[in-house]
């Protein structure tokens, strides 16, 4: 997808810290962080809203959120909030497909 800025961090286009890589999903930390450990995990294949989700991508969306556990106790977070922002009335900026991972202390939740 062009002019997708989550599509080339997935390409390697653009640079970002990887925590976590595989065939379907990638997770790097978030340039602007809204807490201690602020960690974006996303589907390599672009989809751009949960909004837009299909049936097919079921198994895509339990898998973000075992990454999301996975890379959180890589972090050695025991508690941690997950956040996603659906379409722009519900605070999302980049339209490729996104979860939060947010832990370590003082979230900033109104910024995320
Ligand atoms: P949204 O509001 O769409 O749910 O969140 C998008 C997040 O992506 C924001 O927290 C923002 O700081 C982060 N972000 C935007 N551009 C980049 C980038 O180029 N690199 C990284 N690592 N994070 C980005
Ligand atoms: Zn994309």
């Amino acid at each position: 997808m062009e002019d997708c800025i989550f599509c080339k961090i997935s390409e390697g286009s653009i640079p970002a810290k990887k925590v976590y890589e595989d065939e379907f999903v990638l997770a790097f930390h978030d340039i602007h962080p809204k807490a201690k450990t602020h960690i974006l995990v996303v589907p390599k294949a672009h989809t751009p809203s949960l909004s837009e989700a299909k049936e097919k991508d079921e198994a895509i969306l339990g898998k973000l959120l075992l990454t999301v556990q996975k890379v959180a106790k890589d972090q050695g977070l025991s508690g941690y909030k997950v956040l996603m922002n659906v379409n722009r009335e519900g605070g999302q900026v980049v339209f490729h497909l996104h979860l939060h991972l947010l832990g370590g202390g003082k979230i900033d939740l109104e910024h995320c």
